[in-house]
């Protein structure tokens, strides 16, 4: 009985290790949501400035740099 526990766990272990310490994603669809990050240019949609997705703030689904968007 805990032998078998053992070798669920030691089985499990090499498995998470195969995956590079990542526990496997279904469809890998997670990587691909992930496209725009803080760091991507985006252009304001009013001046036509390239701001970071960081520093940009989304209205209604544009981007607008930090001024256009006071305003
Ligand atoms: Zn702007």
């Amino acid at each position: 009985m805990i032998l078998k526990l053992i070798i669920f766990a030691v089985a499990g272990y090499f498995i998470y290790k195969f995956f590079g310490g990542k526990l496997p994603t279904i469809g890998g669809k997670s990587q691909s949501e992930k496209k725009l990050d803080e760091d991507t240019l985006v252009e304001c949609e009013k001046c036509s400035t390239y701001v970071t997705v960081k520093e940009s703030i989304l209205i209604h689904g544009k981007y607008y740099c930090d001024e256009c968007a006071d305003k």
